[in-house]
């Protein structure tokens, strides 16, 4: 399937990039007119993503994030975030509610779970040492 308009972007693995994820993804979909609710649960569920990869793709460094966003007819909406981190040894469980490898006082472990119950669907892929890439898509429906 090939999409109507698609952009990409890539930024430094710092926490102020999380508003700036978010901010992103907001203008690139006004064309797609959502409504607000569908805009904050897209805006919720790439803002775990990049923060995952902030806070736990390179630990005690700063590397790159990409952020892909594609939108195709129909108002299907995929967004890509990945990164070229540490990766992710067993991502069936990382994607358990509650599991978490940070510090327990600052993370909950449930950020793929957030990002599950926002969007229509979320694929994670990784590999250890090379990085991890999530994929998540969403179809915008109609106004009312
Ligand atoms: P919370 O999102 O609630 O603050 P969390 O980030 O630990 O806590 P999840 O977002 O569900 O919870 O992620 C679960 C685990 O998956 C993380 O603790 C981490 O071990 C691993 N993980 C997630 N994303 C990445 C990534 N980009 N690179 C390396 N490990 C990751
Ligand atoms: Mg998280």
């Amino acid at each position: 399937m090939k999409p109507i308009n698609q952009a990409q972007v890539t930024f430094m693995s710092k926490s102020v990039n999380e508003s700036f994820a978010r901010g992103i993804v907001a203008v690139f979909l006004a064309q797609a007119d959502p409504t607000l609710p569908q805009l904050a649960d897209l805006k919720t569920a790439v803002s775990e993503a990049v923060t995952n990869c902030i806070v736990h793709a390179y630990p005690g460094a700063l590397g790159k994030v990409t952020l892909k966003l594609a939108l195709y007819e129909e108002g299907l909406v995929k967004i890509t975030v990945s990164d070229k981190g540490r990766g992710i040894p067993d991502v069936k469980q990382a994607m358990e509610p509650l599991f978490t490898t940070g510090n327990p006082e600052e993370r909950s472990g449930l950020g793929f779970s957030v990002m599950q119950s926002f969007m229509d669907g979320v694929k994670v892929t990784s590999r250890p040492g090379r990085g991890t890439r999530v994929v998540l898509t969403k179809r915008l429906t109609p106004r009312q």
